[in-house]
């Protein structure tokens, strides 16, 4: 069996960042910390955490008041940040500044007298905390087919947003559905779909048509994980989502020659080299990483952590438990310590195409 690691994969900055930040705060304070929402969406991320004194919560009033809770990588609206307020919560924002771009997009467009369409899935936190921004003046497009139903003030003062996380097949559709019914509608001064969405995207698009089946680790409720697969499916290629290697029937992979492995950016790497650990074992697979592109972004921790540890002069590097998204390796070289791993940056054809 081949097995080919697409690279770019797993963590992103902004999860780095987040998971960082839980990590500081419980070696700063110890257990116990709260956390508004899962702290990432990936299942392993927040039992590990749980495991550790962490509570994570869906209400803020579930926090004793006074104490110190972090907020997820996803964003809140502003109504959760009052909420804390009045709670007199201590408040480390681990919010992804790529999100935090889309919230201040909404303010400015808000306050200009825009209307926002914001492109995205209904009830997932990101959107919720967008939403919460300028609630009388946004409404959500989850799919073209919405565009027609869509009331609005006035066409020509119209903007799109988008949440950070979706295909980008499915969000060029809505855009263009958009445009096609309001030809003068404003686009976000850049992208929104961030660039570890779209890095993963182009990974799994221009290698899944040379393989004969796409594995994402990622959870369920990872966004992003799950527009891996989709993109996959879209390829033709058969394509599983699953949260670990455990949740894997390899009976079902006999007869595969060339499967692709990749990672949601909630996902750590650890995961990935459980699997490929056991399929190169059971199918004396060669494993090799296709490099499609280096990502280098790198995001500082919240500045409410940075101040507690100013404060406390403590001496502790910002960036000591990061970890860091695996990199493209240019020469060939062990994989999980002890898999010997090829590079390759262009993907051969499908076994039989
Ligand atoms: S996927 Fe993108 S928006 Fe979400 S946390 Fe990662 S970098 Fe930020």
């Amino acid at each position: 069996m081949r097995i080919i690691l697409a690279n770019p994969r797993g963590f992103c900055a902004g999860v780095n960042m987040a998971v960082d930040a839980v990590e500081q705060v419980l070696s700063l304070f110890g257990p116990p910390i709260w956390v508004y929402h899962e702290i990432v969406h990936n299942h392993h991320v927040v039992e590990r955490f749980r495991s550790r004194g962490v509570t994570f919560v869906d209400d803020l009033d579930s926090v004793p008041e006074g104490r110190l809770v972090i907020f997820s990588a996803h964003g809140v609206s502003p109504q959760v940040r009052e909420h804390a307020k009045r709670r007199k919560l201590r408040v480390i924002d681990a919010t992804c500044p790529l999100v935090t771009k889309v919230h201040m997009e909404a303010l400015r467009y808000a306050r200009q007298g825009y209307e926002i369409l914001l492109i995205g899935h209904k009830g997932h936190q990101e959107v919720v905390g967008t939403l919460g921004e300028a609630p009388a003046t946004i409404q959500i497009v989850e799919s073209p087919t919405d565009v027609a139903d869509l009331r609005v003030r006035d066409p020509d003062k119209l903007v799109y947003l988008m949440q950070t996380t979706l295909s980008l097949d499915d969000a060029k559709a809505i855009v263009e559905a958009l445009q096609e019914r309001f030809p003068n509608i404003k686009a976000p001064p850049t992208d929104d779909i961030c660039y570890a969405t779209t890095n993963r995207q182009n990974a799994v698009r221009a290698i899944a048509p040379s393989c004969d089946m796409v594995i994402v680790v990622g959870s369920r409720n990872s966004s992003n994980s799950a527009r891996l697969m989709e993109i996959a499916e879209a390829q033709n290629t058969k394509a599983l989502l699953i949260d670990d290697v455990t949740e894997l029937d390899l009976a079902h992979l006999t007869g595969n020659e060339t499967i692709l492995i990749t990672a949601g950016a909630s996902a750590p790497e650890d995961l990935v080299e459980d699997l490929v650990r056991t399929l190169h074992k059971t199918f004396d697979g060669a494993v090799e990483q296709c490099n499609l592109s280096r990502e280098t972004v790198r995001f500082e921790p919240p500045a409410a952590l940075r101040a507690i540890m100013r404060q406390r002069g403590d001496p502790h590097d910002p960036h000591s438990v990061q970890q860091d998204t695996p990199h493209a390796a240019d020469e060939p070289g062990m994989y999980a310590g002890d898999i010997p791993l090829t590079t390759s940056s262009i993907p051969l054809k499908r076994s039989g195409s």
